[in-house]
């Protein structure tokens, strides 16, 4: 399993000893922060940022701290929390609105009662026929104004149920991006993690089986490599469609690392889970995707690790048993399927 965090110490080493002399020419100061950007750049792990980065050196006005902080803020603080903010004010403003309108409506209703009070004491003073005509005439124009005053909050509060009609939509949409993976569209480890647990939670009361399989790409980095990571990026996305198709009902289908894919089967003995494994290497391994240039490239195969939860167990014992199958298969010499019976018993 490789993810940002399994970078080999020296191959770490590596990157920063690249990375400080170019900060250093470029008179950045090395806080965190800067050095995740200009990791990213010498890595090339984010080819907008690095060709950004690149623009900018060439512009040769420098790297002040505004544009420093403008950088990281646009690819390593998440989008999503800034449309958060935008749905907080928003609810904000609409409630404040509302807030001000049933003020409004009350000091009206008050002003409205205040003059019926009046009228009522006029009434017991023996009016006379012009007296009674002023207060007709008063009471219809009070209550006309009320009316319309109502009418008014009326409005507005219908327009304010279908604004946070639409923000309650907004907010579903980032919901559901925050548990999407980008690249491929299939759901991303968080929201992998999230169906683990939820899943465990149910197989231990149901008693049903659940099992779990775990997919890597195997020599993806020579095929990026060779291809590009455009190209390396389009085999991403194959595969997860590929798999994508395989799985129905509540299985799960997840982005868990960098080259690397889970599904959590809920309800599927091991056998099961094995075979459906299997079926996706052997479709994925009979396919040929094709480069921007229309040529076909290199078949990709994948290696598969199959588990099954065993009541109790820590979650992430679990995980690193299908890991441990993963891990066997690439052992075994790629494009191949290992179940945890499979594996030497000890
Ligand atoms: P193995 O068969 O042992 O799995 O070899 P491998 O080359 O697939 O494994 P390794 O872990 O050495 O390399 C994984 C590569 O996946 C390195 C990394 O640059 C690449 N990668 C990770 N995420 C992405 C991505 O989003 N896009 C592209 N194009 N490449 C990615
Ligand atoms: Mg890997
Ligand atoms: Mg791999």
């Amino acid at each position: 399993m490789t993810t940002l965090f399994d970078v080999p110490l020296d191959e770490s080493v590596q990157v920063l000893k690249r990375v400080l002399p170019l900060m250093s020419k470029q008179q950045v100061p090395t806080i965190p922060q800067n050095y995740a950007v200009w990791y990213d750049y010498v890595t090339r792990r984010n080819e907008d940022l690095a060709e950004e980065i690149e623009h900018l050196i060439d512009r040769g006005n420098g790297f002040d701290p505004a544009s420093c902080r403008t950088i990281y803020e646009k690819y390593f603080i998440s989008e999503l929390q800034s449309e958060v903010d935008g749905i907080q004010g928003a609810v904000r403003e609409a409630v404040e609105s509302v807030l001000a309108e049933l003020g409004g409506l009350g000091e009206d209703i008050n002003h409205f009662s205040e003059v019926l009070e009046k009228s009522g004491l006029s009434l017991q003073e023996d009016p006379t026929k012009e007296d009674l005509n002023r207060l007709v005439v008063e009471l219809v124009r009070e209550t006309t104004r009320t009316h319309t005053r109502s009418k008014e909050v009326e409005g507005s509060l219908h327009n304010m149920a279908s604004e946070l009609t639409e923000l309650r939509a907004q907010v579903e949409r980032l919901s559901k991006d925050s548990r999407t993976d980008a690249l491929t569209r299939v759901a991303n480890r968080r929201a992998f993690d999230e169906s683990l647990k939820k899943m465990v939670k149910e197989v231990e009361v149901s008693g049903a089986p659940l099992s779990l399989i775990l997919c890597d790409i195997d020599h993806f980095k020579i095929f990026n490599d060779t291809h590009g990571h455009l190209v390396g990026d389009q085999v991403l996305r194959f595969v997860a469609q590929e798999m994508e198709q395989c799985v129905k009902g509540r299985d799960m289908l997840a982005r868990y690392g960098g080259e690397e894919f889970a599904i959590l089967l809920p309800n599927t003995p091991l056998d099961g889970a094995m075979m459906l494994a299997d079926s996706i290497r052997s479709i994925i391994e009979a396919q040929r995707i094709k480069n921007d240039k229309d040529e076909t490239i290199d078949k990709v195969t994948i290696s598969l690790g199959v588990a099954k939860y065993v009541s109790g167990e820590k979650l992430s014992d679990f995980v690193e048993r299908a890991d441990a199958c993963l891990y066997a298969s690439k052992a075994n010499g790629r494009n191949q399927t290992t179940g945890e019976n499979d594996l030497p018993k000890h």
